[in-house]
């Protein structure tokens, strides 16, 4: 998604897209979490040396750094580099965006979607940067409650709006893969502040993220 934060440093990809250029990555630090996954793999009853295996530590030691980074990001300043006086008094609303997160219980993926909305207080933010928060909270060994609450907080004391609504829906793949029959459930997480803590601001914000997409 193109809104989303970059890994620090990224500037182009190569074969491996999605991903920063491998030294980019910490060569200390993939080394020792690649001997790790080594033996894993052979704790696994695996091979690591047969083809498909051979370069499968290294490539899960970057994976794993990837979808981590978002603990060396700051995203109350990823805030801030956008900020701009404006007299604007109604809500802005940024919803579906796209979310991918590890769970720290299994360290499995849960993804979805975020929505999120405040109402200023005589300042905005870049429209661009709430996914960016949004990716630098979620890029990080999490729970899903916990996430909600960050990303609720970061804007809260950033931006000092009359009112933030964070409402996440994602899938656990620890829950969708290990044999529990809840292929198809999903968990929805809420965190308001100030306005949306009133009954109709908060119905108005369900009633504009639940209905269809009107660019398709
Ligand atoms: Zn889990």
């Amino acid at each position: 998604m193109a809104l989303n934060g970059k890994f620090p440093g990224e500037s182009k990809t190569d074969n491996d897209a999605g991903y920063a250029k491998v030294d980019q990555y910490n060569s200390g630090l993939t080394r020792r979490i690649a001997e790790k996954y080594r033996t894993i793999l052979q704790d696994l009853g695996e091979n690591p040396e047969r083809e498909g295996l051979q370069k499968t530590p290294e490539r899960v030691a970057k994976a794993l750094q990837f979808l981590t980074h978002g603990k060396d990001l700051d995203p109350a300043e990823i805030l801030r580099s956008a900020m701009f006086r404006e007299e604007y008094q109604q809500m802005v609303i940024v919803k579906d965006i796209e979310l991918y997160s590890l769970c720290e219980h299994h360290v499995l993926p849960f993804f979805g979607k975020c929505h999120v909305a405040y109402i200023p207080n005589g300042r905005i933010v870049g429209l661009s940067k709430l996914p960016r928060v949004v990716d630098a909270f979620a890029r990080r060994l999490q729970v899903q409650e916990r996430l909600t609450v960050e990303i609720r907080n970061c804007i809260e004391e950033t931006l000092k709006p009359q009112g933030v609504a964070v409402v996440i829906e994602a899938q656990h793949m620890c829950m969708v893969m290990r044999g529990i029959q809840k292929q198809h459930s999903i968990a929805t997480t809420s965190a308001f502040t100030g306005e949306f803590n009133a009954e109709k601001t908060r119905a108005e914000f369900m009633r504009l993220i639940s209905r269809g997409n009107p660019v398709g």
